[in-house]
């Protein structure tokens, strides 16, 4: 029998497995895919990169690993970070205690014997005190039911399950689907290659520069000088990144318009999520939002030369409601002859044809379709899995209004599963490494606690599981996240219900409250 069996390789997976297995826990990871990796083996789509950059997107728990491993390039590519996640697998031995290939089918929690009893689709079954999903919120492709899309007789790739063998779009018409951030780092490479593209747009993307490049060496030397310290500052930061850069002391709308601008244009210029951090305001002030918006729509006017296509591209939306968009030459593609943008937002994509999609009565002709269609985000990756905690309850009744969960970690009903980078979790706000540590050793210290007191189960109780998604509503009230259809919302999967699911508020206000919880003798479960 196993303490913990923990389901996914990924960053969350292989972190657990060694703090767990460290602490002297028989530890088993499942991985579905035949290597490590999780959401960095699977989208490997061309472009395919972090938008945080690498040296505040890596683990922190290890001072040795941190001061070794050299990134290549400020934001890594999909190969590097592939790599990064092997060394580690390999420098910690992990893969003693992972079994690849491996998916896990159900899960069920037996209440005489207070045990998880799994079974993969192999039909193999194992027996756990604990289980811990690592499965990523972002882990469940949505393919849209776009009818007639089994009569395409091209290709039809998805983002998020890209082939392992290179895919030639020269000399094809290729059409994309989507315009999120997958679809804006593939969209400029499929462009340089394919003889014509024609990009599919449903809400257009504020999307910012990365100025990705080589990772200068002045400043990884500064950074590794005191990495611990780094790494202490970005976890006081809302985001779990970004301390480099402090807001502008007042809010947006209190400095005047020259400074605002000249503080935004010095933020593009960084790039990538600095431009949200230019105020503390952005995403709480609907007037300091469209301001930062605005910029972005002045950017999008001046690079792009077609004033028309550059209308369709300007979002209307509050920027950063969506996840904001980390680009390399995004915008600047739709100057290039072969590109067309077809705005499918008012009229959506009625059908697809054996050679093309057609839209608004017109037919567009493609040889390849890639669906950058994104992911049935946070409840998806758990619902497809037989989970079934007390009297039977499946996860999906459990969650048919809605995630309930209590911290993001925990779901009454379901006793010693813990669910890492969750609904309920800052994590979809901050570098998710920094989340899945704090998670990863907030559960080790619990079951460490229950350990030495001789306790068998811990769940949360309804009334906490109730209180803690209330307070996320609150706080999701008091900003811009309800002003637009995001995958936060749910919104971007028909009939899902329209829920902000990941919790707002910041990093170290989450922390503190899991921190109390467990101070307080695990406030809000229930133990036994
Ligand atoms: P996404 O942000 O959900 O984007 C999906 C796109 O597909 C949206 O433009 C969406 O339009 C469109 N779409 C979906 N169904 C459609 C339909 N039936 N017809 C037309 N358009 C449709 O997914 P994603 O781009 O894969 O990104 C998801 C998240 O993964 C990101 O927000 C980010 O957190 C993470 N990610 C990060 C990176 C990175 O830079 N490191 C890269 C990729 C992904 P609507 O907006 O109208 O729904």
């Amino acid at each position: 029998m196993l303490d913990v069996l923990i389901v996914g390789a990924g960053f969350g997976g292989l972190y657990g497995l060694h703090k767990l297995r460290s602490q002297g826990l028989r530890v088993r990871v499942l991985e579905a895919a035949p290597s490590v990796g999780g959401t960095w083996w699977a989208n490997r789509y061309p472009g395919a990169r972090v938008d945080i950059q690498s040296l505040e997107y890596s683990y922190s728990f290890d001072e040795a690993l941190q001061q070794q491993w050299h990134w290549s390039e400020r934001y890594a590519s999909q190969p590097e970070l592939l790599r990064y996640a092997n060394h580690v697998a390999d420098r910690f031995d992990l893969r003693r205690d992972i079994v690849l290939n491996t998916r896990v089918a159900a899960a069920h929690f037996d209440e005489a014997a207070a045990l998880w009893r799994v079974r993969t689709e192999r039909g193999e079954s194992l027996d756990a005190r604990f289980v811990v999903m690592a499965i990523g919120p972002l882990s469940s492709p949505n393919t849209p039911a776009i009818p007639g899309l089994e009569t395409f007789e091209g290709p039809v790739l998805h983002s998020a399950c890209w082939p392992h063998e290179p895919v030639d779009f020269a000399g094809r018409h290729v059409a994309v689907v989507g315009t999120g951030s997958s679809a804006v780092q593939l969209i400029p490479l499929i462009a340089e290659q394919a003889r014509t593209l024609t990009v599919f747009q449903r809400t257009p993307a504020y999307a910012v520069p990365a100025h990705n490049g080589a990772l200068e060496p002045e400043r990884e030397a500064r950074i590794k000088a005191d990495y611990a310290g780094f790494r202490a500052r970005n976890r006081r930061t809302r985001a779990g990144f970004g301390s480099e850069l402090s807001p502008h002391p007042l809010p947006t709308m209190q400095v005047d318009a020259v400074q605002r601008e000249a503080l935004f244009e010095e933020r593009w210029c960084v790039g990538g999520f600095a431009l949200l951090g230019a105020f503390v305001d952005t995403l709480t002030d609907p007037r300091a939002n469209d301001a930062c918006a605005e910029f972005v729509r002045g950017k999008i006017r001046s690079i792009v030369r077609d004033p028309a296509v550059a209308q369709v591209l300007c979002p209307t939306h509050p920027i950063g409601c969506k996840r904001l968009c980390v680009d390399t030459g995004y915008y600047d593609t739709y100057n290039r002859d072969n590109v067309t943008l077809v705005d499918v937002g008012a009229a959506p994509i009625e059908c697809v044809t054996a050679h093309g999609l057609v839209t608004g009565g017109r037919a567009h002709r493609t040889d390849m379709l890639v669906l950058a269609t994104g992911f049935d985000a946070f409840t998806g990756p758990l619902t497809r899995i037989d989970l079934r905690g007390r009297a039977g309850l499946h996860i999906r009744d459990k969650w048919r209004g809605g995630p309930l969960n209590y911290l993001g970690l925990a779901v009454a009903g379901f006793p010693n599963l813990f669910n890492l980078v969750g609904a309920g979790s800052t994590s979809a706000f901050t570098s998710v490494i920094v989340s899945i540590e704090h998670h990863i050793d907030w559960i080790a210290e619990c079951i460490a606690w229950l350990d030495a007191r001789g306790h068998a189960t811990i769940e949360a109780t309804e009334p906490a599981e109730a209180a803690w998604v209330a307070l996320g509503n609150a706080i999701a009230q008091q900003t811009v996240f309800l002003g637009c259809n995001s995958w936060y919302l749910g919104a971007n999967i028909p009939g899902k219900p329209r829920i902000f699911m990941p919790m707002a508020g910041g990093f170290p206000a989450y922390a503190e409250r899991c921190a109390a919880a467990a101070h307080d003798g695990y406030a809000g479960f229930d133990v036994h």
